[in-house]
């Protein structure tokens, strides 16, 4: 019995957040299933968080611009929506940082958008998912 409740105990005591990734960085999307993975890579600085869905293809890691066809380099537009804009080497054309993306014409931000999407594969509720994201 008394062996039962220091096992129930050190359970209790491990729980998710001792394993989560610390490396949270290279964080694959099977690591979500554990929440504080989810959490920690989201609370991140945006730009790892931006990075993190480049090295995984959720938004363009580089573009070609449409119109010229000369490529375009990221800059920095702290009045944008994701404080980033590709922007053609010609410096003619300006495009979203979320160009060709799921992402693009979405007014929430990156991590809000993909809390959503957890929510939805977790099986949580629309109006449960919308109170989490504060959007309801
Ligand atoms: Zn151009």
């Amino acid at each position: 019995m008394i062996r039962h409740s220091c096992h129930a105990l050190n359970m209790a005591k491990r729980g998710n957040f001792p394993i989560r990734q610390s490396d949270n960085e290279n964080c694959q999307f099977g690591d979500f299933s554990n929440p504080w993975n989810f959490f920690s890579l989201m609370m991140r600085e945006d730009s790892i968080v931006h990075q993190w869905m480049r090295d995984r293809g959720l938004i363009l890691s580089d573009l070609t611009c449409p119109t010229c066809e000369k490529p375009c380099k990221l800059k920095k537009r702290p009045r944008k929506k994701d404080g980033l804009t590709w922007m053609c080497i010609s410096k003619k054309h300006e495009f979203s940082f979320r160009k060709y993306s799921f992402f693009e014409n979405m007014q929430y931000t990156f991590q809000d958008i993909m809390l959503f999407i957890k929510g939805t594969l977790d099986g949580q509720t629309l109006i449960s998912i919308s109170s989490m994201t504060g959007k309801y």
